[in-house]
């Protein structure tokens, strides 16, 4: 089959970029070193359960994909008469071509969508120590006899969770001053509280200072934090430093840029350095996450084939769902970000929603970002340029919030969307309402 487009990797990104160009009946070679699984390495949202099952006597979960159940998305792509799929290891060879063993296949345009690696800490404080990462991690047995997580990011809260809810004894040793430090601080203190009631303990604003093999208790490790703290472990996960799977690639040869970290050069169109050559997802170090690298493929696709002016990657358009407990789904600037004194915030928590079924249990909370829009202003409350849900559903619930921000609605229409008052999403509407009538004070009902 002579193709039109050759995608290197078939994770999120690469699938996308598939089923895209499908649909515009293009014809695609789709490479991979394995056949694509979901895609859903670690999916806490389908259950702790799912996630467990995996890691459980296994070396590592990142091997753990191919006894994943098949999407039938990823189905119906790899079941196309127009998709060919070849299994083995891909290097960019010409800005038409990639190279399979011995085979060279060719097409007009190559898609990389080869994803992210965790990187051993290069931290000289534990580097010498067998040490463990949020792509490898510890597999559970007798001898496991505790974690001490090193991060304060997504990866480092997923995996401290994970072991926590496992029964381990979880340490997390956060550098920065608080949890998540890029989300809204109201975020990190929920998720906090949630790592008591686990028994986790959180060490904030520490380092690793030194670590060694414990001499009397044979397996174990002693670690020491910057205060002095011993925690004594029998494994250290290092988070949350990635680099772009671009090793070997063969990317320099033939001229296609990529940065320290491996990560490779893009503009906002997906672009790269050499003409023909275009990325998507994780291996573009834009955003990384699934719901990012979706996007970047049919991105990449769209701005391979038509070159439309208008089609760019905006990360503020993108929703980030953390499948922690409770879960977090964010989407746009968040309010330290937020730009300047016309913004307006509105945060309800699900606590208020008195006299509901779900008031009394819940914890978390919606918070909207409002900012005017061009020439009309405030009105309609202006547009949502930013949003923050923790609770149960908030992947869910952000959805519609997405949308309104998309297609640039003003917030009077996610008010206008009227929801049951006993679901979690009435907190949707009755923050869009404190937007709603904060720019325009006359719609405020008279208290009675
Ligand atoms: C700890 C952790 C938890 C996560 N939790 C979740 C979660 O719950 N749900 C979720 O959906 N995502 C989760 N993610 C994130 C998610 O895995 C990535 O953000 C997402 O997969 C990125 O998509 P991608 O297509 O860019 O890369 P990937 O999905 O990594 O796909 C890249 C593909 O390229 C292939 N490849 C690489 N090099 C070559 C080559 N030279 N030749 C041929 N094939 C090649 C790889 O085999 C792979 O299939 C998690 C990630 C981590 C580390």
């Amino acid at each position: 089959m002579q193709s039109d487009l050759i995608i290197l990797g078939a994770g999120h990104a690469g699938m996308s970029a598939a089923r895209s160009a499908l649909k515009r009946g293009l014809k695609v070679t789709l490479i991979d070193v394995k056949m694509p699984a979901s895609g859903d390495k670690f999916d806490l949202q389908a259950g702790p359960a799912k996630a467990m099952a995996h890691l459980l006597g296994k070396e590592s979960w990142a091997s753990s994909d191919a006894a994943l159940e098949r999407h039938p998305l990823v189905e119906e792509v790899l079941a196309h008469q127009y998709l060919e799929f070849v299994e083995g290891y891909g290097r960019v060879v010409k800005s038409n071509a990639v190279e399979v063993g011995r085979k060279t296949f060719s097409a007009r345009r190559v898609i990389i969508a080869t994803g992210s690696e965790a990187i051993l800490s290069p931290d000289s404080t534990i580097s010498d120590l067998p040490h463990f990462t949020e792509d490898c991690l510890p597999a559970i047995s007798d001898q496991l006899q505790g974690v001490v997580v090193v991060g304060g990011g997504e990866y480092a809260c997923l995996v401290a969770q994970l072991f926590g809810v496992m029964g381990i004894a979880t340490q997390l040793v956060v550098p920065g001053q608080s949890l998540l430090e890029d989300l809204d601080p109201d975020v990190s203190e929920i998720l906090e509280r949630s790592f008591e009631q686990l028994g986790v303990g959180i060490y904030l604003g520490k380092g690793l200072s030194s670590t060694a093999k414990d001499p009397t208790t044979g397996g174990l490790i002693n670690v020491q934090l910057s205060d002095s703290t011993v925690l004594k472990t029998s494994a250290i996960i290092a988070t949350g430093i990635r680099r772009g799977r671009t090793n070997g690639l063969g990317l320099e040869a033939i001229g296609c840029a990529t940065d320290e970290l491996g990560f490779v050069r893009v503009n906002n169109r997906l672009q790269t350095s050499r003409s023909g050559i275009f990325c998507a997802g994780d291996v573009t170090g834009k955003l990384l996450g699934p719901s990012s690298a979706r996007e970047m493929g049919r991105i990449a696709v769209s701005q391979a084939f038509d070159r439309s002016p208008v089609t760019r990657f905006d990360p503020m358009l993108i929703t980030r769902v953390l499948p922690l407990t409770p879960p977090v789904a964010t989407l746009g600037v968040t309010e330290k970000d937020a730009p300047g004194k016309s913004v307006k915030i509105a945060k309800v928590t699900f606590a208020e929603l008195a006299g509901s079924k779900v008031g009394s249990q819940a914890t978390g909370f919606v918070k909207l970002i409002s900012a005017p829009r061009p020439l009309m202003r405030g009105l309609g409350g202006g547009k949502l340029i930013g949003a923050t849900i923790v609770g149960p559903s908030a992947g869910e619930m952000i959805s519609e919030l997405a949308l309104a921000m998309r297609r640039n609605l003003p917030v009077g229409a996610i008010v206008e969307n009227v929801r049951p008052t006993s679901n979690y999403n009435f907190a949707v509407e009755l923050a869009a309402r404190q937007l709603l009538e904060s720019e325009n004070p006359a719609l405020k009902a008279p208290a009675s």
